[in-house]
């Protein structure tokens, strides 16, 4: 058949619904959202579904306005964070030159580029797993990290991003913060100072929200605007209703939020150091998951004795360099107790 494309998609981790499961492959968040959360869905007046949804949703704007301390005008909100990078590759990728990214990192850039006909170059990882920023100082249409990045968990710092804004001032550069509630800092206070950077953001990661779809960009008015403009070019209204109040209710509850966080860091610390102990290398993580390896053991097999006990890790065979890992998300304190019993387990 003639004109019909080709595209290879995202795949995301599975979604499998079995009982007593320890779902542990997606980064989803164990806790559940805000109790404000529970307490807006109660609250919501279904006859307000007969409209269409709003247009600017200046509630949650204003919402996160306040908690990152910018004005409405710098925030764009989308359909998850997924809508909300496709939309920024759209908007500021439309140069000739190569938007770079990591060859390791979230998958879903590349489909992005190859389904907008973006021309894009993968940057390899160093040895260490490690963004070089200096292997970026070539001619590029634009930049996209994911800070921390995935499924390393690695963190670069805020005078990195920095030095990486100013060399790089005359493109976008797009910081995926997707996991920076887990990390040490966040990079909002240079949007200040740097007109070139956008930082995307999700609620499904850290406000225990994947299946809400929010995600948000915030950056200088000018590009938000352009950004506005792509959205109402392909869907005015795709942050619905219901969405947009219970996502405001649960931006608003700082203090659950910072609870459940420093759990989940807690737990990552206590997992790492259990790993550790059973021969396991794991990164150093600013994140709510662990990317481990153990040099006697197949990962492969590993992940496959794990399935069976209904515990669900991702395991990544491409690109060769991460077949001899596991990504594994934090779960429960109670959760991450058994995991560890089943790898003890498997090794005895
Ligand atoms: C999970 C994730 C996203 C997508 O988040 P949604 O808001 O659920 O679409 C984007 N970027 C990174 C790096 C992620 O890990």
């Amino acid at each position: 058949m003639k004109g019909i494309r080709k595209i290879a998609p995202y795949i995301p981790g599975i979604q499998p619904n079995t009982q007593d499961m320890i779902k542990i492959n997606t980064n989803e968040n164990p806790y559940p959202p805000s109790p404000k959360v529970a307490e807006a869905l109660k609250q919501f007046d279904s006859e307000r579904l007969k409209r269409y949804s709003s247009l600017d949703n200046l509630a949650l704007k204003e919402a996160l306005a306040e908690k990152h301390g910018i004005a409405a005008n710098q925030l764009m909100i989308g359909n998850g964070s997924d809508e909300v990078l496709a939309f920024s590759f759209l908007a500021f990728f439309n140069s000739k030159d190569p938007v770079l990214f990591p060859d390791i990192t979230y998958g879903f850039y590349k489909v992005w580029a190859d389904l907008f006909h973006i021309p894009f170059k993968e940057i390899p990882l160093n040895k260490k797993f490690e963004i070089d920023f200096h292997d970026y100082q070539q001619i590029n249409g634009g930049l996209v990290i994911a800070n921390p990045n995935a499924p390393t968990g690695l963190f670069k710092t805020m005078d990195e991003i920095r030095a990486l804004l100013e060399r790089h001032s005359d493109v976008i550069v797009i910081i995926d913060e997707a996991y920076a509630e887990f990390a040490e800092e966040s990079m909002f206070s240079l949007l200040n100072d740097y007109s070139n950077l956008i930082i995307v953001r999700t609620l499904s990661k850290s406000q225990a929200l994947a299946g809400l779809r929010i995600g948000y960009a915030a950056g200088a008015p000018e590009y938000i605007a352009v950004l506005e403009s792509i959205k109402s070019s392909f869907n005015p209204y795709s942050v619905d209703s219901l969405a947009e109040a219970l996502a405001t209710a649960a931006v608003e509850d700082t203090a659950y939020y910072q609870k459940i966080t420093d759990e989940i860091c807690m737990t990552r610390e206590w997992f790492s150091q259990q790993l550790e102990e059973l021969g396991f290398t794991s990164l150093s993580s600013q994140t709510n998951f662990l990317l481990t390896t153990h040099p006697d053991l197949d990962m492969a097999q590993l992940y496959q004795y794990l399935e069976e006990k209904n515990i669900f890790v991702r395991y990544f065979s491409k690109p060769e360099r991460l077949n001899s890992y596991l990504r594994i998300s934090i779960g429960t304190r109670k959760e991450m107790e058994a995991v560890v019993s089943a790898i003890t387990n498997y090794l005895n």
